[in-house]
């Protein structure tokens, strides 16, 4: 009888929804340019069940978007559908769960009972990124989170810059043709090297960074590409793409790729809003997904 594998990632990402209130022109996520996938959180939960019929274990889930509490209004509680979802069905599997939010909504009470829940059973913190002026929620959101005794951390992009800044990732035109070009940025990025990949549950896929992420929301990868893993495909062969993606020593995004997360990579300044001519002039660049 063959022996099953454990697989275990480090860290996945939940897309709740790309619909943000800012629109930030180098937003890593394509937020201000993708605003149209916005899941049921039915389907959201078939994601997560496909994930873990493969995924034994992950250390961290991060709920993100766009801007996850979106979801939290009287018409559309996904993000708290989705919290409790995970809590009772897969608590076991993972060690940490976080979200991340932009400093532009202060959590009501609603949402703020599923925290209390969610703090009770798992290790959980919020991670309030400050954009200066376009973050203006950031000092009420502090305060009602100390009230409800839950973890967070501002993130300051506003003065002492996290990180230094974002790396703008959005150029996925090919750049590096050689596999050894590939090879050489793959070996110096913090995601593949230190991060363990950012996998990332969206649309319906699996993807292990950002840019590859990019790629298939603009329709330039598809699942027949290696490092796009078909959430509803067969598990044995969502099994072999995901094993794959752990022993690659390149993914075929690095040949697309401005240069990864890596210490040279040119850091630039967060939360800049982009136009609405930006944006149709980039969705008219690209055969969108969504
Ligand atoms: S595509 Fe870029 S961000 Fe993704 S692993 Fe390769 S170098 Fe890193």
């Amino acid at each position: 009888m063959p022996v099953k594998q454990f697989i275990q990632t480090q860290r996945v990402s939940i897309i709740m929804t790309k619909r943000c209130t800012l629109k930030c022109k180098l937003c890593g996520a394509l937020a201000p340019y993708v605003e149209n996938y916005h899941p049921p959180a039915e389907f959201l939960k078939k994601e997560i069940d496909a994930f873990f019929k493969i995924v034994d274990k992950t250390g961290i889930i991060d709920i993100s978007g766009g801007e996850p509490l979106l979801r939290t209004t009287v018409s559309d509680f996904a993000l708290g559908e989705i919290l409790l979802y995970l809590i009772e069905n897969y608590g076991d599997r993972f060690d940490y769960l976080r979200i991340f939010t932009n400093g532009t909504i202060v959590p009501g009470e609603r949402i703020c009972k599923v925290f209390r829940d969610v703090r009770k059973k798992k290790s959980f913190s919020i991670t309030v990124d400050n954009y200066g002026k376009y973050s203006s929620k950031v000092k009420s959101i502090a305060s009602r989170l100390e009230m409800e005794q839950i973890d967070y951390i501002i993130r300051d992009y506003s003065e002492n810059i996290h990180c230094g800044g974002w790396v703008d990732l959005r150029d996925i035109s090919l750049k590096h043709i050689e596999i050894a070009d590939a090879k050489n940025l793959f070996a110096k990025c913090a995601i593949p090297q230190k991060l363990g990949c950012c996998f990332e549950l969206m649309d319906g896929i699996i993807s292990p960074c950002s840019v590859a992420a990019a790629r298939y929301l603009c329709g330039e990868a598809g699942k027949e590409d290696a490092e796009i893993i078909d959430l509803f495909a067969k598990h044995t062969e969502m099994k072999r793409k995901l094993l794959e993606i752990f022993e690659a020593d390149y993914f075929p995004s690095c040949h697309y790729c401005v240069g990864g997360l890596s210490d040279d990579s040119e850091r630039v300044v967060p939360a800049e809003q982009a136009t609405d001519e930006e944006i149709r002039e980039w969705r008219e660049k690209y055969t969108m997904r969504v």
